[in-house]
């Protein structure tokens, strides 16, 4: 058997096209745009990539998108007042502080003093416990989490009863999609079950699952025999494993990617699977602009 692909990359297409329509709808109507700024500490060359494709995916929606770059040395303070000045700016829906922050600057008391409203990446403790509350309560559910779930959902994958398995429990992926699927409601009633560096018999619980969600970041840490036949394996992990030549310009090297599954062995047992590169990668950005629409939907009172 061959599983079915679950391509990222066209499920944000569909995503992003439903975005543009609304931002359009919203213009029309109201006068106003999303607004996103993007402050960039320093020039990480990884960090630099990420923010570029935010911005050009900004654009082509129609946001209203800053970019503010700062220098590596910036005091602690002068960047709390900076997030202060965007927290009272009412042009701006979403403010992103890109991670890493240099040493000197104390990431937790960055991200703690954003306007819970405005964090849409989701990751202020108001958010974390919104997210733990469910229902009503979830403002902005965090990027790659919500992404996945989309996933699930938009491939027609029955969640409610399902057996999902978590493989991680980061609080930017694990923790927060385990919580996501064992709420009541659409995309999740499942029964989860989280697994870790503690965790005795790993494929034994892998191997129950319905769905199966990979946020290890240790390439192909599961095996072809750890996955239920037909099931639906997610793989999170993005592990640079060495280089090779660009297929659009061959002098310049590209770096050459592998899951946390092992995944020619796994697509021939799975029921659906996610390829990497081009599976759970492209959805983080295109939700990071889905929770910047609904932060101006709900300032605009029209969720
Ligand atoms: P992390 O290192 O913070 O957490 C990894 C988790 O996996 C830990 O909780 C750890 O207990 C668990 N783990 C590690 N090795 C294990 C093992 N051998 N057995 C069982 N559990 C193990 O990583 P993260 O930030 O959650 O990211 C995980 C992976 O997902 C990375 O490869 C990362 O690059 C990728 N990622 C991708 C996206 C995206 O595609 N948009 C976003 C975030 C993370």
């Amino acid at each position: 058997m061959s599983a079915k692909l679950i391509k990222g990359t066209e499920i944000r297409e569909q995503i992003l096209t439903e975005i543009a329509d609304e931002v359009a709808t919203i213009k029309r109507g109201h006068g106003a745009v999303p607004g996103l700024v993007t402050i960039l500490v320093g020039e990480n060359p990884a960090s630099i990539s990420y923010v570029t494709l935010k911005i050009k995916t900004a654009h082509r929606l129609g946001f209203n998108e800053i970019q503010d770059t700062q220098p590596i040395d910036i005091p602690e303070e002068e960047l709390l007042a900076l997030i202060d000045k965007y927290n009272n700016d009412d042009t701006i829906n979403g403010i992103l502080v890109q991670l890493p922050l240099p040493d000197h600057i104390d990431e937790k008391k960055v991200l703690n003093a954003l306007d819970p409203d405005k964090d849409v990446d989701g990751f202020h403790p108001i958010n974390v416990g919104r997210l733990m509350i469910g229902g009503d309560e979830v403002k902005f559910p965090p990027c790659t989490p919500a992404g996945i779930q989309e996933m699930i959902v938009r491939s027609g994958i029955e969640t409610k009863g399902a057996e999902v398995v978590v493989v991680g429990r980061s609080n930017i992926v694990g923790k927060p999609i385990a919580n996501m699927m064992f709420q009541k409601g659409p995309g999740a009633n499942a029964t989860v079950t989280v697994v870790h560096t503690g965790t005795k018999n790993l494929d034994a619980h892998c191997k129950r699952a319905d769905i199966l969600i990979v946020a290890a970041g240790v390439p192909d840490l599961v095996k072809p025999e750890w996955i239920k036949p037909g099931s639906c394996v997610i793989d999170v992990g993005v592990n640079r494993v060495g280089e090779k030549p660009s297929k659009k310009d061959p002098n310049k090297m590209v770096a050459v990617l592998k899951g946390d599954v092992d995944f020619d062995a796994a697509k021939e047992i799975a029921g659906y699977i996610t390829p990497v590169p081009g599976g759970v990668g492209p959805m983080t950005i295109t939700m990071l602009m889905k929770n910047t629409l609904k932060s101006l939907k709900f300032k605009l009172g029209i969720q």
